[in-house]
């Protein structure tokens, strides 16, 4: 018996929470599922000319936790997508969990879902590290086991799928069951918490049962086994004199950074940490890698004499480059790239028939306000890998 509400392909109808500049909508569409995107909701109003730019269509600036049941109930969705803010799960944030304001929405919306005549087949939320442990990730489990969802939790990075970038970020699928279902699967949200655990490989042990492998090969490989993940410098952009110029670390950034260790990266390395919101800015500790431009053998860094670092003529990464590694669709990607990347595991993202829209910033978005809205974003490629294969199988 398939214990499942189920919608046809087609017919997944969804709306985009903290929609930003749509991180999630991409996804979606990349994820081949067919079926749309209602209606998307934020209250950031750059953010919202960027979505409006690419999608055609304005966010609603209602704050989400001021949405009533009806708001929510007239799109007649059957899919939730969402993103809240990760601030009340940092300690950049304070952690202060349920308690921050910033949270106010994800409560919200889960105290919404056993108020709807018909609560969503589908739910995905994507959030940080650190969530898995918080009293509203909690909440979240409790409601969603109480109004008879099946979840799959896991922790993940680009780097598991190919991609040079650590993004550890924690992704929840939930797909509500029929009521047909039989009573000893529905799990009770004690028993859950106490048992789960999070999954921390990919493919996900439950996909091994799966046809997946038939379809997706490439992916077959174990964690220590992580296929070949191409350089950075697959990644980087040809950059004029001109152009670079717009992007070397200040040196009184590097200079005021007396013994920090900041994460510097050679074109040539296969891996570069994860960007922040803060990237760009003169906070260059753990807001995202350099790269080195200049004297590449030279990688004996001494962090206590940060006036030796000024000859490798750190520079940023672009908001372009940041968004390639977050696996947006984006126009003007070099063929040479385009064919680079589809040996790797992004061919879905590249397929030569993609023709939904790409990611492009209008001309006034200046280039901190770039950084700061794909700091905030997501892995494009990994969330349509984990709507196709385990929220909508
Ligand atoms: N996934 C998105 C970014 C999510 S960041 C992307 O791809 O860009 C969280 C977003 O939630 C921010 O854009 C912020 O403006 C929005 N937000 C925070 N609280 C909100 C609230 N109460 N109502 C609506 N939007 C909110």
């Amino acid at each position: 018996m398939n214990c499942f509400q189920q919608s046809s392909s087609k017919d997944i109808r969804c709306l985009e929470f903290f929609s930003g500049i749509g991180g999630l909508h991409y996804a979606f569409i990349l994820s081949e599922t067919g079926g749309k995107v209602l209606a998307s909701f934020d209250i950031n109003l750059v953010a919202n000319s960027v979505y409006k730019h690419n999608f055609g269509k304005d966010p609603i600036t209602k704050a989400i936790d001021s949405l009533t049941v009806e708001d929510i109930e007239k799109y007649k969705a059957n899919c939730w997508l969402m993103s809240p803010p990760c601030q009340p799960y940092t300690r950049g944030g304070k952690s202060l969990d349920e308690k921050d304001q910033r949270a106010k929405g994800l409560l919200h919306l889960i105290d919404i879902l056993p108020k709807l005549s018909d609560s969503p087949n589908y739910i995905f939320l994507e959030n940080v590290l650190n969530f898995e442990k918080s009293k509203c990730r909690e909440k979240l489990i409790n409601q969603l086991c109480l109004t008879n969802y099946e979840i799959t939790e896991c922790l993940l990075t680009p780097l598991q799928f190919g991609i040079p970038n650590d993004r550890l970020r924690y992704y929840l699928m939930a797909r509500k069951r029929t009521n047909t279902c039989e009573l000893n699967d529905v799990i009770l949200p004690d028993e859950y918490l106490k048992n789960v655990e999070i999954n921390k490989t990919w493919p996900l042990p439950i996909m091994l049962k799966k046809d997946y492998h038939q379809e997706q090969n490439h992916l077959e490989s174990s964690e220590e086994d992580v296929f070949n993940i191409p350089s950075l410098s697959t990644y980087l952009e040809e950059l004029n004199e001109e152009e670079i110029k717009n992007y070397f670390v200040p040196e009184k950034y590097i200079l005021k950074s007396y013994n920090f260790k900041f994460d510097i990266v050679l074109p040539t390395d296969h891996k570069c940490s994860c960007f922040t919101k803060s990237y760009g800015s003169h906070h260059i500790y753990s807001s995202g890698s350099l790269i080195q431009t200049k004297n590449l053998e030279f990688t004996n860094y001494n962090f206590e004499n940060p006036s030796s670092l000024l000859n490798l003529k750190l520079r940023f990464f672009t908001p372009e480059e940041v968004a390639r590694l977050h696996t947006f669709p984006l126009k003007f990607q070099s063929s040479i790239t385009q064919g680079r990347m589809v040996q790797r595991s992004c061919n879905n993202l590249l397929k030569s028939n993609y023709n939904g829209p790409y990611l492009d910033f209008p001309e006034n978005i200046s280039i901190i306000q770039k950084y700061r809205l794909l700091g905030n974003s997501l892995n494009c490629f990994v969330v349509s890998e984990l709507l196709r294969y385990i929220l909508f199988l």
